[in-house]
């Protein structure tokens, strides 16, 4: 088998963009919070794709459902000119499964507008942004500004990277997209600074994610909604990452007991196994922004990725995922900021619910998660200096058992 590994690692390298760096790693299995690989070696999974496998990976009901719809016949792309079932019982159940966005618009409920992957959510919100600026606010076309923040990470499309803090993800890509005003995470000062009469929005991620697992102050996003009330913008939460359980709530703006105007989920919405996300506002400013002909995409709420969405919904209220990562990670956290004390390595550790960051010293994360990746536990830093660690939402106790023990062989010296 070491020479079937040798030859996918080359089919990679030889065919392939190397845009990753990859672990030397083939895995041929991923079920619940274990990855197999094709030496029969397993891991605990304490990345879960980075959110994507909230409800663990190929949760039965999500796979049955997928199973069932390929073999019903239909699953596949439909032409966008018909209706199909899957999506629009998918649209009504992710409409209601939020609170009312928007609500200084009116309770007019919710509309979802599904995409593929989540970058194209957030652009999606971008021009439901610009649009806003534009007919709402009367800002002329080509002028609206959106405030965003220091090492936010929403993808990597052009746009997107444009207002990136991170010269990597920009650099030799120019003509960048011009519009946005980046400001220190968690400064709201800052924010209020760079309002000016052109500003259509704000797009922040509650927690950074790939920004180094950062939890901004308290009262961020409260003053964020309180400046957005008064300044008329346009408030997202990019929740790709931290919501839908991750941290311990359904949405990671209910810490801050605020609600945002418009929403983007991804990742877990499918349980990982399709691409399939969202960007959801109230269905009153859905329908001034996104008329006939405004937006489209083949893919985009195709049959099979509405059904992983319907099921993966069904398994994040029946197994109450966002309670079992509130309780777990309070648990676990306490067991790490233990290790934490007695560990010569490391700095801080910080989280919400399953969301845990453990900052070392040195900004060797990585060095750290390859000792844990020979010690059968999957993770990866964030911003070279966070250790983050995620698993899926249903990891049991003993599985957490084994996590922290590995943690404290890798961490105590
Ligand atoms: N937004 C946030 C907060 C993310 O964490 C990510 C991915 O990690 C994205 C957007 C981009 O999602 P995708 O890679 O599915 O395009």
């Amino acid at each position: 088998s070491t020479e079937s590994d040798n030859s996918i690692f080359k089919l990679e390298n030889n065919f392939g963009a190397h845009h990753y760096t990859r672990i030397n790693l083939v895995i041929r299995r991923a079920e619940g919070c274990w990855l197999t690989d094709d030496k029969g070696n397993k891991y605990l999974d304490c990345l879960a794709a980075y959110s994507a496998a909230n409800p663990g990976h190929h949760h039965p009901t999500i796979t049955n459902a997928l199973i069932n719809a390929l073999t019903g016949n239909y699953a596949s792309v439909i032409s966008n000119v018909v209706f199909t079932d899957p999506l629009g019982i998918f649209l009504s159940e992710c409409a209601s499964f939020a609170p009312q966005l928007g609500p200084r618009f009116g309770a007019h409920g919710n509309k979802v507008l599904a995409k593929n992957g989540g970058v194209e959510s957030v652009e999606t919100s971008i021009k439901a942004m610009r649009y806003y600026g534009f007919k709402q606010k009367g800002i002329e076309d080509g002028k609206q500004e959106i405030i965003v923040f220091d090492r936010n990470f929403h993808g990597r499309t052009l746009s997107v990277v444009s207002f990136s803090s991170n010269k990597k993800y920009r650099e030799g890509f120019g003509p960048l997209t011009p519009g946005f005003v980046s400001v220190p995470f968690g400064d709201l000062d800052a924010v209020e600074k760079a309002v000016t009469p052109n500003t259509c929005g704000i797009l922040v991620e509650p927690l950074q994610g790939e920004g180094g697992m950062i939890i901004p102050p308290r009262g961020f996003l409260k003053g964020l909604r309180a400046l957005a009330d008064e300044k008329d913008l346009f408030l997202v939460c990019d929740e790709i990452q931290v919501g839908l359980g991750r941290a311990g709530k359904r949405f990671c703006f209910e810490h801050e007991s605020i609600v945002p105007d418009g929403l983007i989920l991804g990742k877990a919405l499918s349980g990982g196994l399709v691409p399939l996300s969202v960007f959801m506002t109230n269905a009153e400013i859905m329908d001034m922004i996104f008329s006939k002909g405004s937006d489209g995409s083949t893919f985009g709420g195709y049959p099979l990725a509405c059904v992983a969405g319907i099921a993966a919904l069904k398994v994040f209220q029946e197994e109450k995922l966002d309670e079992q990562s509130a309780q777990k990670g309070a648990r676990l956290k306490k067991r790490i900021e233990d290790i934490g004390k007695r560990s010569p390595y490391v700095k801080e550790v910080r989280g919400l619910g399953l969301f845990i960051g453990i900052e070392v010293k040195d900004n060797n994360a990585m060095e750290f998660c390859r000792k844990l990746m020979k010690e059968g536990v999957v993770v990866n830093d964030s911003h070279g200096h966070t250790i983050r660690i995620s698993p899926p939402l249903v990891i049991n106790d003993e599985e957490m058992d084994f996590m922290v023990e590995r943690l404290e062989r890798v961490l105590v010296p």
